[in-house]
């Protein structure tokens, strides 16, 4: 809560981008590349990865190691586990989350997206826009992501080599892309880089001399951290509990809203436990107190290990979170088969929680971009509709509606192990 925040501190927001696009477009040598040339990468460390790259036939991969530190993705030359890298721009915390773009790893790619406050979308100027740059940049809007970074990468392959008009048309064509899905071209930077050179990262390079925008880093550095989560009712979803011996029970996951103090009472829910703040630990800091955004370890006092576990949402006494049994929600269907009608029990994972779901109403049909209703009542949704659906839970999850706090609003659906429809809680009903 606002009196909770600290006057005297200036608090420095987290947040989380998720880097999405199509395979092998150059995500992870983006991010890697731009964490070397920040200085945070050791260049004995890149010295390293470029000699195992070469070994492993894959020579070109130093940077994109950097984000893909698990031995098999090295070998596989794939990303398959969405990894995270901090920096610092303009006094914010910003973390790289690297989602996978192989095609079956969709899932991956929405685990990243569901943790993130923005995107970055590359696309390589020699191949232009596949199918993932479309399905990532869907997956992102629906799940409330409004403002992307646009990064033309692999300038150095076009036709000649930093080619101004490739990139116009690339970006032309972008922009009628985002602007189809429903993104306001106001919230959209473009950019045109060279990840792998280095070219337009953190400096203006000499070979986009016809490039006057900022650079991937100033970009990072202009985006906003959504104003009013800092001062909504405290949430965190819990991600992982453990003990701690001579500390008590210790809770990990990001703040969704909010901020708290060590101290201060909180709330467990679901079950409506009471436990007390008795230490704080952020970025491998101890801290007095942690709003919206933060990455934390809370130590708390008073609980037994059984009422708190993966799933939980922490709140606090005077606004305790939200449990739910039925929500509406605005879905959008990611499989045809077969499509979301009533009577449908399919999984429902929402921030670190899972339950069994069924689909009890379809209220309505809607463009994605507008939200116009296009019919009321469907029988069925299919594969790229959007809709308002009611849905009921098996087991009360604490989950909150997307106006009041994205993070906490957004869920999957899935059926035998594929994601059938992604959406976000509009209303709790019951
Ligand atoms: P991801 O699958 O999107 O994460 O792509 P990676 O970062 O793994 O990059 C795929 C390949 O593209 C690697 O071999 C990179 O070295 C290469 N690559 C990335 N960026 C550039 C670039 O700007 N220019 C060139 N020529 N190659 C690049």
């Amino acid at each position: 809560m606002s009196e909770n925040l600290n006057p005297q501190k200036s608090y420095i927001h987290t947040l989380h981008l998720a880097l999405i696009g199509h395979v092998d477009h150059g995500k992870s040598t983006l991010a890697g590349r731009t964490l070397y040339e920040l200085g945070l990468v050791n260049e004995n460390v890149i010295r390293e990865y470029k000699e195992q790259s070469i070994l492993l036939g894959k020579p070109t991969s130093e940077y994109a190691w950097v984000m893909d530190i698990v031995k098999e993705e090295r070998l596989r030359g794939l990303t398959i586990e969405p990894s995270y890298q901090l920096l610092e721009a303009d006094s914010k915390r910003i973390v790289l989350v690297d989602g996978p773009g192989h095609p079956t790893y969709t899932k991956n790619a929405i685990l990243a997206i569901g943790a993130s406050d923005s995107a970055v979308l590359v696309v390589a100027a020699d191949d232009g826009i596949m199918d993932q740059t479309k399905e990532h940049a869907v997956l992102a809007f629906a799940f409330g992501i409004r403002d992307l970074i646009v990064v033309i990468n692999k300038m150095d392959r076009t036709d000649p080599p930093f080619d101004h008009q490739r990139y116009e048309d690339i970006k032309l064509n972008i922009l009628i892309l985002l602007n189809e899905i429903g993104f306001d071209e106001n919230r959209i930077v473009i950019l045109p880089a060279a990840a792998y050179f280095g070219d337009n990262l953190t400096r203006q390079s000499e070979n986009l001399k016809w490039y006057s925008g900022p650079t991937f880093y100033e970009a990072i550095a202009q985006l906003r951290f959504p104003e009013n989560l800092p001062r909504l009712p405290f949430r965190m979803a819990v991600d992982n509990t453990f003990p701690k011996r001579g500390i008590g029970q210790i809770a990990t996951g990001r703040v969704a809203s909010g901020s708290i103090s060590r101290g201060d009472i909180c709330i467990i829910m679901p079950g409506n436990h009471r436990a007390k703040i008795k230490s704080i630990e952020s970025f491998k800091k101890t801290v007095d107190s942690i709003s919206a955004g933060d990455d934390v370890g809370i130590a708390l006092s008073g609980v037994s290990p059984e009422v708190i576990s993966r799933g939980s949402v922490l709140g606090t006494p005077d606004n305790p979170p939200i449990v739910a049994k039925t929500i509406l929600a605005r879905i959008t269907i990611l499989e045809d088969k077969p499509g979301i009608h009533v009577g449908r029990s399919p999984l429902f994972f929402a921030h670190s929680t899972r339950t069994l779901a069924k689909i009890v109403g379809l209220v309505s049909r809607v463009s994605s971009s507008t939200n116009k209703v296009l019919e009321r009542k469907p029988i069925k949704l299919a594969v790229n509709e959007t809709g308002y659906v009611e849905i009921e839970l098996q087991s009360f999850v604490s989950i909150e509606p997307s106006k009041e706090n994205p993070l906490l609003s957004r869920f999957i659906l899935r059926e035998q192990d594929r994601t059938v429809a992604i959406g976000s809680c509009v209303e709790v009903l019951e």
